[in-house]
């Protein structure tokens, strides 16, 4: 069991990447706000030609993420999903093929069905809590496995070390999405994986202010070639959004702590609640894959979002959603605030119906990206939600979800 932290992580979170500006003493990176540089004479330079190919404010983040995972400094961009496209353009051509694991944030399922199967990149979402069903999958012309564990938003999780094991053996590069968990609790390299992904949105930057993507891989020439896609298709992050993501992440092992603990006291209160039907939480010993979770994921700790559904199916949980206080009824996750979302409508609306019912995204399913506020605070909000659930009147449950038959129409 994995109850220990990665060593250093914490000294690498605040000064991985970061050392005074020699210039003034400054100790924060400074945010280089320029376009381009000067050269001292025709090829000669500090390293940085223009910023649409490089920063010195996103080259100091990039180090500190690769040092999270003993990696070279990772490839930052503009947000999670131009680091997908990257990795999709940098790997794939037409008439190659991708398999994805079926439970997965909906951006990267709407930028495979929508936009590269019409450049001719086929995909396979399969099963991946099964690791055969991956092998299965696996055509001639396969390129990437790409997997999220935990899975958005039903928390599936995979093995990651089994499917290293038959990527490697078939020579085909794993990526992982490692959004949920951070190099704090799970490092997708170490277990055998070619590349880490992450939407920096989340707990990385971890305050709700900034949207940008990064790539970690210690393959010297994915990472040639993922920083020419990006200055070819011009998807870099801003120096700002670095700068606020390099303040962040001095605290991403603390929060990750704190976002995870109150989740898993949060998850325990839910399960035990009479109005709640299902919890998904890979924390919990109810969850099928607990053991799983145990051994892959450090700390015993299992990240700060919880997803359930209530009694009463869609009409009930679009209820609670619509009656919470002190959570947010918003998309994002991963942040200071608690944020309560219905992937139904909102994060997973591109998601084909068929495939989100074959994955158990039920229309009645909650989000909860558990905060940094005090985790009794989130109960009784969740608690007077839930009471008025048994509580209100068959009147007002139905004039609410009149809205909300329509929002799911308009997905
Ligand atoms: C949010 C998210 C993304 C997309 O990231 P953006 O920064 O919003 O583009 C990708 N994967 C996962 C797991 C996410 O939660």
């Amino acid at each position: 069991m994995s109850t220990r932290p990665f060593p250093d992580l914490s000294t690498k979170a605040v000064r991985a990447g970061r050392s005074p500006d020699p210039s003034t003493g400054a100790i924060l990176t400074p945010i280089t706000q320029s376009t381009t540089y000067v050269q001292q004479a025709v090829g000669v330079h500090h390293g940085h030609t223009y910023s649409r190919a490089s920063n010195p404010t996103v080259s100091a983040l990039e180090t500190c993420l690769g040092a999270l995972e003993d990696a070279p400094p990772s490839v930052c961009f503009s947000s999670g999903l131009a680091a997908e496209t990257a990795l999709f353009l940098a790997l794939l051509r037409a008439g190659d093929h991708i398999v994805v694991s079926d439970v997965v944030y909906g951006g990267t399922v709407r930028v495979l069905r929508e936009l590269f199967a019409d450049l001719g990149v086929q995909s396979t979402f399969v099963d991946a809590g099964d690791p055969a069903n991956i092998r299965r999958a696996i055509r001639a012309t396969t390129r990437l496995i790409f997997l999220e564990s935990p899975g958005n938003p039903t928390l599936k999780l995979t093995d990651i070390a089994a499917v290293a094991a038959i990527a490697r053996e078939a020579d085909i590069p794993l990526a992982v999405d490692n959004t949920f968990l951070t190099p704090v609790l799970q490092r997708p390299l170490d277990l055998g994986a070619t590349i880490s992904l992450y939407s920096t949105t989340k707990y990385i930057e971890g305050h709700n202010a900034t949207i940008g993507g990064a790539i970690t891989t210690r393959d010297a020439s994915l990472l040639e070639r993922l920083r020419f896609v990006r200055k070819s298709v011009g998807s870099i992050q801003s120096p700002f959004e670095a700068w606020l993501t390099l303040q962040g992440l001095k605290t991403l092992p603390l929060r990750i702590r704190r976002h995870s603990d109150s989740a898993l006291e949060i998850a325990e209160w839910l399960a035990s609640h009479p109005a709640v039907t299902r919890v998904l939480y890979p924390g919990l010993r109810s969850h099928p894959q607990h053991d799983l979770a145990q051994r892959q994921h450090a700390e015993n700790r299992h990240s700060g979002i919880v997803s359930f559904e209530v009694r009463g199916g869609v009409e009930s949980g679009i209820a609670v959603m619509n009656s919470v206080k002190l959570c947010s009824l918003a998309e994002n996750l991963g942040a200071a605030e608690t944020l309560i979302t219905h992937p139904a409508s909102m994060t997973h609306s591109d998601v084909p119906r068929e495939q989100r019912e074959s994955i158990g995204l039920t229309d009645g399913l909650i989000r909860l990206s558990v905060g940094l506020e005090s985790p009794a605070d989130i109960i009784a909000d969740l608690d007077q939600a839930l009471a008025l659930l048994t509580r209100a009147a068959p009147a007002a449950v139905a004039t609410r979800s009149a809205t909300s038959a329509k929002t799911l129409a308009h997905s």
